[in-house]
């Protein structure tokens, strides 16, 4: 009965039986795994809050014959990220950011650059209200560590920059007017300011003014990204765009 202890942030949790759960954790040694939390659901469980969504545990695992599903012994609380919890806002983006790590993971798969960037996310979500560009930040970053490259500086297809700009999620960055024009299915248009500051965060360079409409545009072109990626609409996506 091998024993795991590792650190995780608990992803979401279903019922299973009477009083039993079934927690998706991202851990830091073992990457994505499911696990059965014996009694969870009981009123004085020893688990307590601890298998909350976003809950940074500490926890002890075993395997009890099923590779897929193991056991939780133990779940202790290093960080409950309660100011999270306490505004719609911040629990729509934290599940947005939550249910990407679910989709972009396979099961098992150890990736630790992911964990602590997802760990940092959540202390900011938790310590700031600037969620719009918490938002692109994580976009941006998130793209990156899972390996994707998207341009935001120059049109993809030709390599110049001009005045009048489009962005394809499909095709992977910016496209210039002279090369929409003869296809411009699936094309948003991106104006110069909101493409400067993409690209600005995406070489972590300093950030240009942040003005409501950079911000909202860029808001939008991450969501259309990660819908394009995921092949639709995140669920948490329409519930950050029925509480705006
Ligand atoms: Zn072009």
């Amino acid at each position: 009965m091998p024993l795991h202890k590792t650190e995780a942030v608990v992803i979401h949790t279903i019922k299973l039986g009477e009083a039993d759960k079934i927690a998706t954790l991202f851990t830091k040694e073992l990457g994505k795994i499911k696990a059965v939390a014996k009694g969870a659901r009981r009123i004085k469980s020893r688990f307590g809050s601890s298998l909350e969504p976003f809950t940074h545990i500490n926890t002890t695992l075993f395997e009890k014959g099923n590779y897929n599903l193991l056991r939780i012994r133990q779940a202790d609380i290093i960080q409950p990220f309660f100011h999270i919890r306490e505004d719609f806002e911040k629990i729509s983006h934290g599940l947005y950011f939550l249910e990407l790590i679910d989709k972009f993971l396979l099961e098992r798969d150890v990736n630790k650059g992911i964990f602590f960037f997802l760990i940092d996310t959540l202390n900011h979500l938790n310590n700031n209200d600037e969620l719009k560009r918490l938002f692109v930040l994580f976009g941006i970053k998130f793209l990156k560590l899972s390996g994707y490259q998207y341009r935001f500086d120059k049109c993809i297809s030709c390599g110049d920059a001009p005045l009048i700009l489009f962005f394809s999620a499909y095709k992977g960055g910016l496209i210039c007017d002279s090369c929409a024009k003869n296809n411009r299915q699936g094309l948003l248009p991106i104006n110069k300011g909101t493409a400067l500051y993409l690209s600005n965060i995406h070489k972590e360079e300093e950030v240009t003014e942040e003005t409501a409409d950079v911000m909202n545009e860029a808001v939008e072109i991450i969501k259309g990204i990660f819908a394009d990626i995921i092949g639709r609409p995140l669920m948490s996506q329409e519930f950050i765009n029925k509480i705006r």
